[in-house]
């Protein structure tokens, strides 16, 4: 009887890794055709001001319609995509898409400072890059500061003496650069003092936890602070709750991004957030304890 429970088992293992494998191998020969198929869309989430309420920008996050799997969310195709080489028509691709929906908010009207996209490792690495962002941003009478690029301490310290040489360029030339997911990575502080970045963004496990652990909180504190002794400004990801909002702005963290605001929204559903955030959004953070 045992034997066969085991078997049983051992059955159900190879066949919920041949589901991942199959799931895999799936997404990774669709990948080959989605971009020409245009099944890839952008969601974009609001950042605002801690201190003004404004919209200092948004952060374009990238989806794959998939015709039978439905929204697949990047953690599912990104890796995938750098590992086939497709990252690079894929980054170009949201690097486009993101500067072309920022020039068309602005001709409706709506001055958004800026646009954040994420830079994967393979991205940060090509010597195309500085060329690309330039004939981009250029093709949507866009400047440098009207873009700004979000690469992971992990990323930055792939190779980081090639790193900083690419990101000091694109520092040069105007472009806003901030660390996500900061304090996750592994990159020591010294090295952080050679990045020629703007911003760190606050990792969302710190926010997250602040509300039940002390020790995050200090955690939340004490990067806050870091970031603007270094002369750097903060943004905090992930927040979700009243206490998480009124915690970061008793800390002086500047700019504030989550659920609490909004979840990254189609395009069509940005243009209403605007409209109302007014109402919503003043109300949000102008009630916050300072
Ligand atoms: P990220 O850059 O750190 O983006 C923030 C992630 O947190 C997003 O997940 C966002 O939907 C989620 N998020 C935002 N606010 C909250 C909140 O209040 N609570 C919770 N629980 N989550 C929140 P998403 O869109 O699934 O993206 C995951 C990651 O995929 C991104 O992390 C980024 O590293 C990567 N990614 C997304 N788009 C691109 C892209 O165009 N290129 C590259 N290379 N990577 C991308
Ligand atoms: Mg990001
Ligand atoms: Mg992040
Ligand atoms: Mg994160």
């Amino acid at each position: 009887h045992a034997k066969d429970q085991g078997r049983n088992n051992f059955q159900f293992f190879t066949s919920a890794m041949n589901q991942a494998t199959v799931e895999r191998l799936q997404l990774e020969r669709d990948l080959k055709t989605a971009l020409e198929e245009q099944q890839f869309e952008l969601h974009y989430q609001p950042q605002l001001s801690a201190v003004d309420c404004g919209i200092t920008g948004f952060e374009a996050l990238v989806r794959w319609r998939h015709p039978n799997m439905g929204l697949v969310p990047p953690a599912k195709f990104i890796q995938i995509a750098e590992e086939s080489g497709l990252i690079q028509p894929l980054g170009e691709w949201v690097l486009n898409e993101s500067c072309r929906q920022l020039r068309e908010w602005r001709d409706l009207g709506f001055p958004v400072p800026n646009i954040a996209v994420n830079l994967s490792a393979h991205q940060l690495r090509l010597t195309t890059l500085l060329a690309d962002i330039t004939r981009i941003l250029e093709t949507h009478g866009l400047k440098f500061s009207d873009l700004e690029l979000e690469v992971t301490e992990s990323v930055a310290m792939q190779d980081p003496k090639s790193c900083i040489g690419q990101l000091q360029a694109l520092r040069i030339m105007g472009v806003r650069l901030s660390i996500d997911d900061f304090g996750t990575g592994y990159s020591s502080l010294s090295y952080l003092n050679q990045l020629p970045i703007h911003s760190l963004k606050l990792d969302r496990s710190f926010v997250r936890d602040a509300e039940t652990n002390s020790n995050d909180v200090t955690i939340c504190a004490a990067t806050i602070n870091l970031a603007h002794n270094l002369g750097l400004s903060i943004v905090a990801e992930g927040v979700e709750t009243l206490f998480q909002r009124d915690l970061l702005i008793a800390h002086k963290c500047d700019v504030l991004q989550g659920f609490l605001f909004s979840p990254p929204l189609p395009a069509e559903q940005v243009l209403a957030f605007m409209k109302n955030k007014t109402i919503s959004i003043h109300d949000c953070i102008k009630h916050a304890a300072r």
